[in-house]
């Protein structure tokens, strides 16, 4: 007989029938003749109770089974007669595969604070929050792939060791098996030919620059992959190591680029609500941060768009004691984003038009000469979850504007030559997994969405 997941197991369907069910002790409790335990096995938010009677032969194995100990439990599913529960498995047989030491054991009943999970990342999966929020990530995660396979777009691969150290989204890890005792210099400097690679390498910040040529070949595609940004930022919405969702469109303008956004986001909005019901009731009653009905509504609601010069106006124009200051050619802090989505607009907001000075190089230069066909994705309380644009598909205009922010030319001739040989207007995004998890999950600390959250002095996982 194969074990059966709890997720499947709590249905009409397997009542009086016999069952294997594997997982984890959470609680055992004994009353008038009975024991109690408590199962999950993190293939749903349900838990399992298991009743054993004291004139089972398996109740010997009752005082093993304390929480944190793994069990195997054979026995039949039923409708629970007590309250609190549909359905419980009346155990026959009991085998304990692994103790826990109840002294011992990190997880106690009592609630713990998120900062203390943290400490134990190899447990904390194993609580109600954390089996959530991974499940949650999984469902959006297949959602993304579905979302886009449906539209004809390829998932492409990116490079996570690259050349490129010119895109400005951040700063670099740099990839080396130099040998820090004895590193070879070349005129005072760093002799990089003697380095793995021939010259410095670092880890990718983003995939687009390699989405945009296959864009340019392939028509429709996306990345869905790691990416790493050394910034020393150490806030509740940056880390070190994240996943990154980057489409990337040929024959495509700005408008397309918001449309794509807007119906991504809509569509992983109804996804995690069909699939992940129960987590984020849990979550929304544990945490009071989100709101099912708010997620609901937002999955089917068209954005709010503000241009960068209308929002600067807003901002100017309120009574906010703001850290950094307003100023038009300024790029938006946290505070001011926060702004804008809580108090201006009232939820989510796309934010276009930014001045060129404060973007990237290949972002396609608005006709004013001073503005950028720029778009950011804000939303309330996480702020940016996506950044994005028109590209820049103009040879010469291209080849001015690397040369006034100083971008070697040299190094990105294989960029250039998208544009030199049937160029097109493109445009694409990138949406930071974990920033769309924190928001959908309402999570306060984006460590707390990863598996293993790196962030400086932080790589205990
Ligand atoms: P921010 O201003 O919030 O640092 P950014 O402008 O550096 O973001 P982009 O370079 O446009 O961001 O990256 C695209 C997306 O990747 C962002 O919209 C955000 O969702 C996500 N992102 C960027 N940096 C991080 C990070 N350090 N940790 C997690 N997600 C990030
Ligand atoms: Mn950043």
């Amino acid at each position: 007989m194969e074990r059966v997941l709890i997720k499947e197991l709590l249905s009409d369907e397997y009542i009086g029938r016999q069952v294997i069910v594997c997982g984890w002790v959470r609680t055992r409790r004994e009353s008038k003749g009975f024991a109690f335990l408590i199962i999950s096995d993190g293939s749903s938010q349900d838990t399992l109770q298991v009743v054993v009677s004291n004139e089972a032969n398996c109740f010997e194995q009752i005082q093993k089974c304390n929480t944190g100990a793994s069990v195997k439990i054979k026995g039949f599913l039923r409708e629970s007669p007590a309250k609190g529960q549909r359905y419980e498995v009346e155990a026959q047989e009991i085998e304990v595969i692994g103790e826990s030491d109840p002294e011992k054991y990190p997880l106690q009943k009592k609630g713990h604070t998120l900062e203390f999970l943290r400490e134990i990342s190899h447990l904390r999966a194993r609580t109600n929050t954390f089996g959530a929020i991974f499940r949650i990530r999984n469902v959006l995660a297949n959602a993304i792939h579905n979302f886009f396979q449906d539209r004809g777009f390829l998932w492409v691969h990116t490079p996570i060791i690259t050349s490129s150290d010119c895109e400005g989204a951040g700063e670099l890890f740099s990839v080396t098996t130099l040998d820090f005792k004895n590193i070879p210099k070349k005129d005072d400097m760093v002799d990089y030919s003697r380095d793995f690679f021939g010259k410095p390498a670092y880890l990718t910040v983003s995939g687009q620059l390699e989405a945009e040529f296959l864009a340019l070949s392939l028509g429709k595609v996306y990345t869905f992959g790691p990416t790493f940004r050394a910034e020393n930022s150490n806030t509740t919405r940056h880390l070190s190591e994240f996943w990154m969702i980057e489409p990337e469109m040929a024959f495509a303008d700005l408008k397309d680029d918001m449309k794509l956004a807007e119906d991504f986001l809509r569509y992983l909005f109804k996804e995690v609500i069909i699939k992940c019901e129960k987590e984020l009731l849990f979550l929304q009653n544990q945490y009071k941060r989100i709101s099912l009905d708010e997620i609901s509504k937002l999955s089917d609601t068209n954005f709010n768009h503000i241009t960068y010069t209308e929002a600067i106006s807003e901002l100017k124009k309120s009574k906010e004691n703001f850290q950094f200051t307003v100023d038009w050619g300024k790029d938006l802090q946290s505070e001011h984003e926060k702004y804008l989505t809580d108090k201006v607009i009232g939820g989510p907001v796309i934010v276009t038009d930014y001045p060129k000075g404060v973007k990237a190089f290949y972002m396609r230069l608005n006709n004013d000469g001073i503005t950028v066909a720029a778009m950011d994705v804000l939303v309330p309380k996480v702020g940016e979850i996506i950044g994005g644009s028109q590209r820049e598909e103009r040879l010469e205009i291209l080849e001015n504007r690397m040369e006034e922010i100083g971008i070697s030319i040299e190094n990105l001739q294989w960029y250039l030559d998208l544009r030199r040989f049937g160029t097109v207007p493109h445009a694409g995004f990138g949406l930071g997994f974990e920033r769309l998890v924190q928001y959908i999950t309402g999570m306060i600390n984006i460590r707390d969405v990863i598996p293993c959250p790196r962030a400086p002095g932080e790589i205990g996982f």
